[in-house]
């Protein structure tokens, strides 16, 4: 089969030597399968992307030599497609809108005494899954800020979960369990999408077949496939590959200033060395 991989970072800071191992690993695949190799722009969050780090992206993986197929498909571009999804969701009574502030989940959360955590924090202690229907349409009328949940135990009722699994490389097939997250937020009032809606999404209508990302982002898979599940998507392989580390075995983040391609390209690196720091030269 082809190998159909991405490199989906969010344009929100310069790559580091963590996005490159990443993206060089999902390049070498698609590459030595004579597959292909996309590049998405995660932009949805708009406080936080920037147009410098979208275009420096574009500099960097260029410089390095791992050439993308076109097109890239820019997130913010396709809002349409998520509203439709979200749509479709709701009429199925698979999410609702939520009303309440950080704060007053954290005040909730503190009262209750057994407040469940999950593997992205405290679950949201459902406050307003059950809103009576009157209340929500006065609380729009008022034009209040909301995000949309997803009804968990609705979601789950939705799907056989018990057939459901995914494959990850060098582990096997896993048991999909979505539910120790809650009613995970799939988007607010102002974006109309969260990341998790919008890369399950994506990586079906771009047809990748194999996810090669960070292992911070393996516990969302069990959120992905469960969407996989309920919208009728096809699932990919996964491989959630180890963090690369600061040398003091600190996982490299944004904020290594030293750590990004521009810094490296900066103190005169050339595009094989960098190559060889992430053992791909
Ligand atoms: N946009 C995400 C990030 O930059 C990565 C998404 C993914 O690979 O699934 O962290």
């Amino acid at each position: 089969m082809v190998t159909i991989t991405r490199f989906a970072p969010s344009p929100t800071g310069f790559l580091h030597l963590g996005h490159v191992y990443s993206a060089s690993l999902a390049w070498r695949s698609a590459r030595e399968s004579g597959g292909r190799f996309i590049l998405r722009m995660e932009d949805i969050d708009k406080t936080r992307c920037r147009p410098e780090f979208e275009a420096a992206i574009y500099e960097d993986l260029t410089w390095l030599g791992l050439e993308w197929d076109p097109p890239v498909r820019r997130q913010s571009e396709h809002l349409d497609d998520y509203s439709a999804l979200l749509e479709k969701l709701s009429d199925r009574n698979l999410i609702y809108p939520c009303f309440c502030t950080r704060k007053e989940i954290a005040a909730e959360i503190a009262r209750s005494n057994s407040a469940p955590h999950g593997p992205e924090g405290p679950v949201y202690p459902g406050i307003c899954r059950d809103m009576p229907e009157a209340e929500r349409q006065r609380r729009f009328e008022q034009d209040e800020p909301y995000a949309l949940r997803l009804n968990m135990v609705n979601a789950i009722a939705a799907v056989k979960l018990e057939t459901m699994r995914f494959h990850e490389i060098g582990k096997g097939y896993i048991q999909c369990n979505p539910e120790p997250f809650g009613d995970i937020v799939l988007a607010r009032k102002e974006t109309p999408t969260s990341y998790h809606l919008a890369v399950t999404f994506d990586d079906a209508i771009q047809g990748v077949n194999h996810i090669i990302r960070g292992q911070d982002l393996f516990p969302s898979t069990h959120i992905h496939r469960l969407l996989q599940g309920l919208l009728d998507l096809p699932t990919p392989t996964y491989f959630h590959h180890g963090l690369i580390s600061d040398g003091k075995g600190r996982r490299l983040s944004k904020r290594d200033k030293d750590a990004t391609i521009k810094s490296l390209r900066e103190y005169g690196y050339q595009p094989e060395e960098v190559r060889k720091m992430v053992d791909y030269g």
